[in-house]
């Protein structure tokens, strides 16, 4: 099949933020192209984490269950120091009552890569693999894309928006000369896939502390199949790519000061660790996700979960400007809810990589003085779990400053606009279950029928679906609140408004406004 030379949306980049980009638009049946450079999907195993919002969004496409099949639900971590156990903390069900996915998966990245790639051959579309894009240029009617296809010929591909989803070096970021500003760090980082014998359950994460090291060795889906991640010490002269394999393995049996046997090296690979975001997600009808927009430090596992969330954010801004059921400026709250989501992750990722990896005298001894012993005790209290857990799902991530949150009427409530919907249990199933179609949604939270007033006519042009719940002492307790109300969710189930006005006109107010051009 050739490439279209004419579709809605050009999408960059085929890693897990073109694809899940690409998956959204399909719920949302939108036409797009996507192309790669590469030849197929990655296979490197490169991220490892797949958080809960990223689970909720996988269950959205019908993938939850099969990413939960083919990874494993991170245990326990175990502290050592000099091969010995210091500390154990037990995280399977630490967002529990939180999310209906409470841990982290462990599911390497190729794996996702496939999910979604599969998902999108499943329903009869394709990505142009070994076709680079060399130039681009816009107006105020659409973008042009100057490729070069798996033949070496040349092409244009004219699209109503473009995305670049084309990692950390970004050809599209360099042509619309978007700044991507930050620094890098001194040190050279090393990871390695291996396969290794010794002593330890596969049940854990392994983090080895040491006076001016950290090696951590993360358990993966397999037997025996473990990454090991660390650092050189500062003042190591040697760059990416010089470093041989061996001299890793000394570095890690010297710092880890274990028994263990590595079997067999799968992949390993040396980098700098970058920090570095843009000051606009977007120039005119061209849009950046993932690493094109925001690269950080690897702590928390928060990369490809990230891109999987810009692009959940764009898709759904997309599809109805491209409907015309929403005016074009609502795209601009792409980059006003991204940004500072950005930069506060760049922040978060920065502190806790310092805390794990910095040189510091005082915290080499926070790290392996004082903190094994107290980490089990600390993670046992539920309200450090109910921070904690939201920060590194990514299910804490709220846009309350956006223009889209309307918060009139949300000063009672526990939960505002511009909150993601909180997870509970209706008839023992999670609210998500109701969610599931690529709408708006709007929620009567009702102890009475009467409340409840059907409100399809008003909003015709907007896909919308209406849902009456019952005001049950769990749902009060979750909104703060023991009276009926409306609450009106995003397609990618952020609250718009949440206000005990349960009148229409709310709601028609509100679609309108997203309307008016
Ligand atoms: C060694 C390593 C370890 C990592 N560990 C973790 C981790 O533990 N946790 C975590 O969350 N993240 C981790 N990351 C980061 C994670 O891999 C990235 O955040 C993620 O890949 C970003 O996805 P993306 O789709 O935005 O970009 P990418 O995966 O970089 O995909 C960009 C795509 O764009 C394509 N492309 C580029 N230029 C062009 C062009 N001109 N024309 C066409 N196609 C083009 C590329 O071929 C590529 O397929 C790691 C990364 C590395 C390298």
């Amino acid at each position: 099949m050739s490439i279209p030379n004419k579709t809605d949306v050009i999408i960059v980049g085929s890693g897990p933020t073109g694809l899940s980009l690409a998956c959204q638009l399909i719920r949302y049946g939108i036409d797009f192209v996507v192309i790669d450079k590469n030849l197929g999907i990655t296979p490197y195993s490169k991220a490892l984490g797949v958080h809960a919002r990223t689970l909720e969004i996988y269950e959205q496409l019908d993938l939850a269950k099969q990413a939960l099949e083919r990874g494993t639900i991170a245990g326990k971590v175990r502290l050592l120091e000099g091969g010995e156990i210091i500390g154990e903390v037990d995280l399977s069900n630490i967002g529990a009552g939180l999310s209906a996915f409470p841990f982290m998966l462990v599911l390497e990245q190729s794996e996702n890569e496939r999910l979604l790639y599969q998902y999108l051959v499943a329903h009869g579309r394709k990505v142009f693999w070994q076709t680079e894009l060399e130039s681009l240029s816009q107006d105020a009617a659409g973008v042009t894309a100057n490729v070069k296809n798996n033949e070496g010929e040349s092409q244009t591909i004219a699209g109503k928006y473009l995305v670049g989803c084309d990692g950390p070096r970004s050809p599209v970021r360099r042509t619309l000369g978007l700044s991507f500003e930050g620094s890098t760090f001194e040190r050279l980082f090393y990871v390695a896939d291996v396969r290794i014998d010794w002593k330890f359950s596969q049940d854990a994460l392994h983090v080895c502390l040491s006076r001016n090291a950290v090696v951590a060795f993360f358990p993966m889906p397999g037997q025996q199949r473990w990454r090991i991640v660390g650092a050189f010490p500062e003042g190591h002269d040697k760059e990416e790519g010089e470093v041989l394999y061996e001299e890793i393995e000394a570095r890690i049996k010297e710092e880890a000061e274990l028994e263990l046997d590595i079997t067999r090296v799968d992949w390993f690979s040396t980098y700098k660790v970058h920090v570095r975001h843009v000051e606009n997600f977007s120039s005119g009808r061209c849009f950046l996700a993932g690493d094109s927009a925001h690269i950080h430090t690897p702590a928390g596992g928060q990369g490809m979960n990230t891109g999987i969330q810009d692009a959940y954010n764009l898709a759904w801004k997309l599809a109805l400007v491209l409907k015309g059921a929403a005016a074009d400026r609502i795209l601009d709250t792409y980059n006003e809810e991204r940004l500072p989501n950005a930069k506060r992750l760049l922040q978060t990722t920065d502190r806790m990589f310092n805390l794990a990896a910095g040189t510091d005298w005082l915290l080499n001894v926070i790290r392996t003085t004082v903190f094994p012993p107290m980490a089990k005790f600390i993670l046992s209290f539920d309200a450090i779990k109910k921070r904690f857990f939201p920060l590194i799902s990514q299910i804490g991530i709220t846009y309350r400053g956006s223009s889209l949150s309307e918060h009139d009427g949300d000063e009672d409530f526990a939960v505002k606009a511009g909150d993601r919907m909180p997870y509970f249990l209706l008839d023992g199933k999670s609210v998500y279950d109701r969610l599931r179609e690529p709408k708006f949604h709007l929620l009567t939270f009702s102890d009475s029928e009467r409340d409840y007033q059907p409100q399809t006519e008003i909003v015709a042009a907007v896909p919308i679906d209406s849902h009456v719940i019952p005001l049950s002492p769990h749902v009060a307790e979750v909104f703060g609140v023991d009276r009926s109300f409306n609450l009106l969710l995003r397609p990618d189930n952020y609250i718009a408004f949440i206000s005990s006005d349960i009148s229409p006109a709310r709601l028609a107010t509100y679609l309108k406004e997203i309307k008016r051009a």
